[in-house]
């Protein structure tokens, strides 16, 4: 019998839903979705409900430090103490140091936009590094640049179940954002008008009232056909355009290129549909957008976001109720995102400017930028070359790099070549394997966290349930612990990271809101007030104070500023690479390569699928049970998946996710290196000029081959997690 709830925040994806733990006494009964929240009203996911308790009580769990006594990724370990682990770090670190400098040690997370990005960023800060890789080069990245660039400060929030015309792009709410998806159902249930652009015939596409099956890479042709056709018919919201908006007649000029004839035959989407697709946006009002991850890690995802962002402006879509938000800053709150840019915890510039791909994208790398962060694929580059410097120490907290990266060959080999690779998780995992020590992170459960509600502004908390397994601490609590020690070898350089328990950093986040965190766990959120049409009292945040359809700092910078669009590399492929290969397909089971050993996972989805139009599997000779190998014209190794026939996909186009491994699999790679499609998909070069990412991770051209059953089974040995409690 539940004798207690208590009022949380998931922290399993970034949608960070509020949540009710539901206990009896000391044990975890179930959680649900918490309807009082403001943000997410009680929509709530499978994910949420199970991985965090499966996670605690992973019988894989590691909840002690260990240090490796093998052969990289041989699987021989010691224990440690914490002392002892924490010593031996600093030792490794310092010896780097004093030999390299401190920009040859990085750090890695997922995300920025947990307390334990902060906590990796500020470690680095305290010992001299501005390097810090983040996986939002592959999702999320080019979005927010082109948000930053063009005014709205950053990603735009949408209020959809005000909205009567709601545009998706490149996503599939159904299975990563379940806010998102309700609202959308709720919006369309009252009568708004939904329009998808996405190759794939998704959940929200099966919803729309027009369903634009693009071809992919292609979504900025697309983008300017409609701009072209809204301001040739006048449907433009004129007053404001003209009051808050800079570049109108470049931007006249550069979408005259995309009439819908040629669009057409860019996207092959008709011209009439274009047409009609641009008048039912543009003549409904308010409308909103929602763009996915599907337009990021491509060549030209900058300019593909501004496009669309560019759509919001000429609409008038901008910051009023049932359109595209700006970012509400909540009064004294320290956001995750946004504290780090705070002076006191900034670099010198003459540090901060040898970041590892600054030079090259600075719109990526710099100060002001969205991620501030190091360009990924330079600096596994620098690690195997010593180009443009040595890295030689890496600090990894709670992602995992083999899986996730593209080209997992070139990620091995680099991290295999570190002189020491510190990795801070819960379960050994095939990046973990590599380290030369295993540091034990806490669960969701275990941690307490605070952030902005994403869709809903609030404050939303994220409570700690349990006490840690084992000897687990947090992210904040590991880069204390680890900045003690190096302070005591004298190699903190910078009075970056002040605080001395999670519970001072989260009063640190709170000190000027005028809350606290014990009002906050009473009830999981605060609501805050905010308005619309932000833009009226302090402009654009664009040196114009307007929304800049060519951003001036683009221009500055020496770039094309005007959203175009670009013939994606990969339709220059060799003729046999006669697919287009879609990746990063989510799936209601997993976030990224998370809980592939969760069983209550492994019932929805237990293999890697790739999704292939049933005439192309017959024109190749692959069936329904049939495994198939994915070769990419990459010149890359080729990964195994399992068919999967669905006229989802047109006949052209074949769809899979990312980052399978066979945690239960012997091996270092735990059957990554055959499974996940990372080893076939390219990290680059080419890469989007603008935010660095890699230009064919999300699509490139492939070509199947059908896998003999036998070599099938020899690889699938040991990959036999029991489905059942
Ligand atoms: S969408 Fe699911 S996993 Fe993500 S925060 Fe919400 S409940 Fe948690």
């Amino acid at each position: 019998m539940v004798t207690r709830t208590i009022p949380s925040t998931c922290t399993e994806c970034t949608v960070q839903c509020g949540s009710l733990v539901h206990m009896e006494g000391d044990r975890l009964v179930k959680i649900t979705g918490n309807r009082s929240h403001p943000s997410s009203r009680g929509a709530f996911c499978v994910k949420g409900m199970n991985a965090p308790l499966a996670s605690r009580t992973n019988p894989n769990r590691i909840t002690y430090p260990m240090r490796r006594i093998g052969e990289r990724g041989q699987g021989k370990w010691r224990r440690l103490s914490w002392a002892e682990a924490l010593d031996q770090i600093a030792e490794r670190f310092g010896e780097i140091k004093v030999k390299h400098g401190a920009t040859a040690i990085a750090g890695a997370c997922a995300t920025f936009n947990y307390s334990r990005g902060t906590a990796v960023r500020l470690l680095m800060r305290s010992l001299g590094s501005p390097n810090l890789l983040i996986n939002q080069d592959m999702c999320h990245g080019a979005r927010a640049t082109a948000a930053l660039l063009s005014g709205f400060g950053g990603m735009p929030g949408n209020e959809l179940s005000k909205a009567t015309v709601i545009m998706v792009v490149g996503k599939s709410p159904s299975e990563s954002d379940i806010v998102e998806w309700t609202n959308i159902r709720a919006a369309k249930a009252q009568g708004a008008r939904l329009l998808v652009i996405d190759p794939r015939r998704t959940h929200v596409a099966r919803l729309a009232d027009r369903w634009l099956a693009v071809k992919p890479g292609t979504d900025a042709a697309l983008a300017l056909a409609m701009i072209h056709v809204i301001l040739t018919e006048d449907l433009h919201d004129r007053k404001f355009v003209e009051t808050w908006c800079t570049g109108t007649d470049e931007l006249r000029e550069r979408a005259r290129n995309y009439t819908p004839d040629v669009a057409a035959r860019i996207t092959t989407i008709p011209a009439e549909e274009i047409i009609e697709t641009a008048r039912s946006f543009a003549s409904t009002r308010p409308g909103s957008m929602v763009l996915g991850h599907g337009i990021d890690a491509q060549e030209n995802g900058v300019m593909t976001a501004l496009a669309f962002q560019s759509l919001l402006a000429l609409t008038g879509n901008v910051d009023r109720q049932g359109s595209n938000r700006f970012v509400k800053q909540v009064p004294g709150f320290r956001g995750h995102s946004y504290f780090c840019n705070e002076p006191r915890f900034r670099l010198p510039a003459a540090i901060e400017d040898k970041i590892i791909g600054g030079a090259r994208f600075p719109l990526w790398c710099g100060s002001g930028t969205y991620a501030q962060a190091a360009h990924n694929p330079s600096v596994l580059k620098a690690i195997r070359t010593g180009d443009p410097y040595p890295v030689r120490g890496m600090y990894v907290s709670g992602t995992n790099l083999v899986c996730t990266y593209p080209d997992q060959q070139s990620t091995v080999q680099a991290l295999s070549a570190l002189d020491t690779l510190v990795v801070a998780s819960d379960v050994m995992t095939p990046t973990a394997e590599l380290a030369d020590f295993f540091l034990p992170k806490t669960t969701a459960l275990e941690e307490e966290d605070l952030f902005i509600g994403r869709s809903e502004p609030c404050i939303t908390l994220a409570q700690q349930i349990f006490s840690p397994q084992g000897e687990a601490k947090t992210d904040v609590e590991i880069a204390i612990s680890l900045r003690e020690k190096l302070e005591e070898r004298g190699l903190i350089e910078f009075d970056v990271f002040p605080w001395s328990s999670h519970r001072e950093f989260n009063d640190y986040v709170l000190e000027d809101t005028k809350g606290s965190l014990d009002e906050l766990r009473q009830t999981g959120f605060r609501s805050i007030d905010y308005g619309y049409e932000d833009y009226k009292k302090s402009g654009f945040r664009t040196p114009s104070g307007k929304f800049e359809f060519g951003p001036g700092k683009l221009k500055s910078y020496g770039y094309d500023p005007l959203p175009d669009y670009k013939i994606p590399s990969f339709l220059g492929a060799a003729k046999q690479f006669d697919l287009v290969l879609l990746t990063g397909v989510r799936s209601m089971a997993y976030h990224h390569s998370r809980f592939r050993d969760h069983r209550w996972a492994r019932r929805i989805k237990n293999v890697p699928e790739i999704t292939i139009n049933p005439t192309t599997a017959a024109r190749l000779k692959i069936s329904k049970e049939d495994w198939v190998w994915v070769e990419t014209h990459n010149h890359l190794p080729r990964a195994l998946l399992k068919a999967k026939l669905s006229d989802t996909v047109a006949e052209n186009v074949v769809a899979t996710g990312m980052g399978w491994w066979y945690p239960e699999m012997a091996g270092s790679s735990h059957g990554s290196s055959v499974f996940n499609i990372g080893v076939a998909v390219s990290y680059g070069p080419p890469f989007d000029p603008i935010c660095g990412s890699p230009a064919e991770a999300r699509n490139t051209a492939c070509r199947l081959v059908p896998a003999d059953r036998g070599e099938v089974e020899a690889l699938l040995e040991g990959a036999e997690l029991p489905l059942t409690d």
